[in-house]
């Protein structure tokens, strides 16, 4: 199908932007088009202007330091997949990006995009909440600061307000020493995934200390595993499990049950995931 009429816009500034957006009040925010076309091609949104940000100055920005890594509204996936210092700044960056779709959508979508697209199977929202990251918003009002785990309030849904555009996000750095895994089950390579897992891991003397769990895929918002973050404090390879299976069970309770698989599926990978994970880290000799 072919989309509804629409008008388009391509601003120079990010003033112009929120100007533009705020002039028609069906207008919408174009990045890389990834999510944005197909909707409007099955006439599932109704827009009537699209503002398209590809040419706005100065949003381009893939900045790395030992706090993390600032990404600007048009840094394209491929871009931030491909920089180096990102990938050791957070190394979840590259690990999620990995799995977002294939190479000919990377290229053309943006990480910002994806943050404020807000599907609830993406990879990214899920390490923004996994990694405190924080979304910049610019609107008529001003600039404002939201961080991830209050910028996810359902499915396609977020904080942000009609008129504002996400101009960075600013993922949080790993700890010296953390170990980010990046796990999903998707019914072919590059799908959404039907159920995910971000998880940063702090080990200690063959042991796990700490840990940061996030499933995604398995609700309405990306999820913190706040039973199995607990059940997984001094955890060891040789560990029987220790409930660490049942402490994830319980986080993913209400589990998505849908078309692609249900929710009792969707618990039980999730939870073979987190004890995969764990397992696996703990393998590693940079562990012990
Ligand atoms: C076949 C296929 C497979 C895919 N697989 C995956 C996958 O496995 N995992 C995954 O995460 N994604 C997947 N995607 C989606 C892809 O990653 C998109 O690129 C991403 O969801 C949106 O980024 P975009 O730049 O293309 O945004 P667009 O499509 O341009 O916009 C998406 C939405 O976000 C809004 N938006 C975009 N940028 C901003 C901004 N700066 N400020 C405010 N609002 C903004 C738009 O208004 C729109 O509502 C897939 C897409 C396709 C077509």
């Amino acid at each position: 199908m072919k989309p509804a009429p629409f008008d388009y816009c391509a601003p120079a500034t990010v003033a112009e932007a929120i100007e533009a957006l705020g002039s028609d009040e069906s207008s919408r925010v174009l990045a890389g088009g990834q999510s944005l076309i197909p909707t409007m091609n099955f006439r599932l949104t109704d827009i009537s202007l699209l503002v398209d940000i590809g040419n706005v100055a100065g949003l381009d920005a893939i900045d790395a330091d030992d706090s993390g890594v600032r990404v600007g509204a048009t840094a394209t996936q491929s871009r931030v997949l491909n920089d180096d210092a990102a990938a050791v700044a957070v190394p979840g960056l590259r690990a999620a990006l990995a799995h977002v779709g294939h190479l000919a959508i990377r290229n053309r979508g943006t990480v910002c995009g994806s943050i404020a697209h807000a599907d609830p199977a993406a990879e990214l929202p899920a390490l923004a909440v996994a990694t405190d990251a924080v979304i910049t918003i610019a609107g008529p009002d001003g600039t404002r600061r939201v961080d991830a785990a209050d910028f996810y309030l359902g499915p396609f849904w977020t904080a942000l307000a009609d008129g504002e555009l996400v101009t960075e996000v600013r993922f949080g750095a790993s700890r010296a020493g953390s170990v980010t895994v990046v796990d999903e089950i998707s019914r072919r390579a590059g799908d959404f995934a039907l159920a995910g897992l971000v998880a940063i891991f702090d080990t200690d003397s063959g042991s796990v200390r700490s840990a940061r769990l996030v499933g995604f895929g398995i609700g309405s918002v990306p999820k913190r595993l706040a039973a199995a973050e607990a059940a997984i404090s001094g955890w060891a390879a040789d560990h029987p499990d220790g409930g660490l299976f049942d402490a994830a069970i319980e986080d993913a309770a209400g589990a998505l049950d849908d078309i692609h698989a249900s929710g009792r599926y969707r618990r039980e990978v999730l939870a073979a995931m987190v004890v995969r994970a764990a397992r696996d880290v703990l393998a590693q000799p940079e562990s012990r």
